[in-house]
């Protein structure tokens, strides 16, 4: 029975992964989005829209309020672009801050050409800085930390709730036990990756900031408070 229960939620959970990562339909080279919408600059940093795909579905999301525009870039993007093509629209990473992956999605979701990217912009001299909803190692079934921390100099990890309730009022997770898997995955930064920071949103309903502040120095990362309906 036990079993028999564990199999289907493993088959549910493969499921929705697999949804969040199969390909999207060959595109013609007409609809590939503009260079803005998978590269663009916010103040001196550098930001890479690899997907627009996650297993979250964040209430306070932009796109999910009908909004695909953040800081005046329209981030919709129906293809997912190689490696490369983001390397050519890099340039000199020394011009900018950080090299930043970030959502519109998720981009752990595209773990391989992230990596690729980021080990070019250390090559090439630049400073990179992943924004992840800690799910990763839940998403890619192992601990892809070891990975990260050869080409990731920095990570900001939605932390979002001081509890499972309220992180699943707010975030609508796809996979069971992420709540869980994202506070293992800022434990086990710490023990990678130097620069290791812990976010949530001051101003969203049932958000204990202080609790969440606790929640991440206890697991050895620094906390930054963010405010409702503010990006960046
Ligand atoms: S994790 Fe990020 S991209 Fe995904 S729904 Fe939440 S805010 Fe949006």
């Amino acid at each position: 029975m036990h079993s028999t229960k564990h199999s289907s939620e493993q088959h549910s959970l493969d499921q929705a992964i697999q949804e969040q990562l199969k390909p999207n339909q060959p595109r013609q080279l007409k609809e590939i989005p503009n260079d803005e919408t998978l590269v663009y600059q916010i103040e001196q940093n550098l930001y890479i829209n690899l997907t627009d795909r996650c297993t979250l579905a964040c209430q306070f999301c932009p796109k999910h309020n009908g909004c695909t525009e953040v800081k005046g870039y329209d981030l919709a993007i129906e293809v997912r672009p190689p490696a490369q093509q983001i390397i050519d629209l890099i340039g000199d990473p020394n011009n900018y801050d950080s090299v930043v992956f970030c959502g519109y999605g998720e981009p752990t979701l595209r773990l391989k050409p992230m990596l690729e990217i980021a080990h070019w912009v250390k090559k090439n001299g630049g400073k990179t800085r992943l924004n992840t909803d800690g799910l990763g190692n839940l998403v890619n079934k192992r601990n892809i930390l070891p990975e990260l921390s050869e080409c990731i100099d920095a990570l900001s990890i939605s932390l979002n709730a001081q509890n499972e309730a309220v992180y699943i009022r707010h975030c609508q997770p796809v996979l069971k036990g992420s709540y869980e898997a994202m506070l293992e995955f800022v434990a086990l930064a710490a023990e990678h990756i130097s620069d290791v920071s812990a976010s949530a949103i001051n101003g969203l309903e049932g958000v204990d900031i202080d609790a969440c502040r606790e929640l991440a120095e206890a697991r050895g990362v620094k906390f930054k408070q963010r405010e409702l309906d503010v990006v960046g």
